[in-house]
C-alpha cells in the first residue's frame, strides 16, 4: 500500500462528500415540501368544485323544472279561465270551472313562490363555484411556477453532479481495486465516511482520540484503521 493510494481515496471521499450533500439537496428543494402541500390543495379544490358544481347543476335542473311547471299550469289556467269567461255553461259547470281555476291560481302562486326561492338560491350557488374556480386556478399556476423553478434548480445540480461524477472517476484511477471495494462497503456502514485525515491524535471520522499507543498500533498496520470506528486513517 502506498501512502498516495490513501491520499487520492482522501480525494474520493472528500467529492463522494460532496455528491451526497447535492443528491440530499435534489431530494430536500423547499420548492419541493411546497410543491406536494399545492398538489394536495389542488386534489381538495378540485373535489370540492367538483361538489359544488354538481349542486349547481341539480339546482339550475330543479328551476328548468320547477318554470315548466309553471308554464303548464299557466296555460292550464288560461285555458279554464277561457272557458269560463266564454260562458254557455250549466251552473254546476260553471260552479265546477270556477273552483277548478281558484285551484289552480293557488297552484300557480305556490309554483311561483318555488321558483323565485330556487332563482334566489343560483346566485350564490353560482358564485361559490366561481370562487372555487379562481381557487384553483391559481393554485395550478402556483404549481406550474414551482415546478418551473424545481426543474431549473435540478438541472443546475445534476450537471454538477455530472462534473463531480466525472472527477471522482479520475481520482479513483490510481486507488487499488481492493482498496475501492473495502471504501464502498464502509461509505454503506459508516453514514458515507470511510476514509478520514487523522489530525492532531483525533480521528477526522468519528472525533475520538487515539492514544499514543492505540496510535501506534494503528499506523504499523499497512492499512491504518481507526481503532474506535474502524474507519481507514490517512497521517
Ligand atoms: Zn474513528
Amino acid at each position: 500500500m502506498t501512502i498516495s493510494g490513501l491520499y487520492d481515496l482522501l480525494e474520493v471521499q472528500k467529492i463522494d462528500l460532496e455528491i451526497d450533500r447535492l443528491l440530499d439537496r435534489r431530494q430536500s428543494l423547499p420548492e419541493l415540501a411546497e410543491y406536494r402541500k399545492t398538489h394536495e390543495l389542488i386534489q381538495t379544490l378540485e373535489a370540492r368544485h367538483g361538489e359544488a358544481a354538481e349542486q349547481l347543476r341539480d339546482l339550475e335542473r330543479q328551476v328548468d323544472k320547477a318554470e315548466g311547471e309553471l308554464s303548464i299550469l299557466e296555460a292550464k289556467l288560461q285555458e279554464h279561465e277561457t272557458r269560463l269567461f266564454a260562458g254557455g255553461m250549466s251552473g254546476k259547470e260553471t260552479e265546477y270551472m270556477r273552483l277548478e281555476v281558484e285551484s289552480l291560481r293557488g297552484q300557480r302562486e305556490a309554483m311561483e313562490t318555488r321558483v323565485l326561492s330556487l332563482l334566489d338560491q343560483l346566485d350564490p350557488a353560482r358564485e361559490e363555484v366561481a370562487a372555487l374556480q379562481k381557487q384553483l386556478d391559481e393554485a395550478r399556476e402556483e404549481l406550474s411556477r414551482l415546478d418551473g423553478i424545481i426543474r431549473q434548480e435540478w438541472k443546475q445540480i445534476d450537471a454538477e453532479l455530472t462534473r463531480k461524477e466525472e472527477r471522482k472517476k479520475e481520482a479513483l484511477v490510481p486507488v487499488p481495486a481492493h482498496l475501492v471495494g473495502l471504501y464502498e462497503e464502509l461509505r454503506r456502514t459508516k453514514e458515507g465516511v470511510a476514509i478520514a485525515a487523522f489530525e492532531h491524535g483525533v480521528c477526522g471520522g468519528c472525533h475520538m482520540s487515539l492514544s499514543p499507543s492505540e496510535r501506534e498500533e494503528a499506523f504499523s498496520e499497512e492499512l491504518p484503521r481507526c481503532v474506535h470506528c474502524r474507519r481507514i486513517l490517512v497521517a
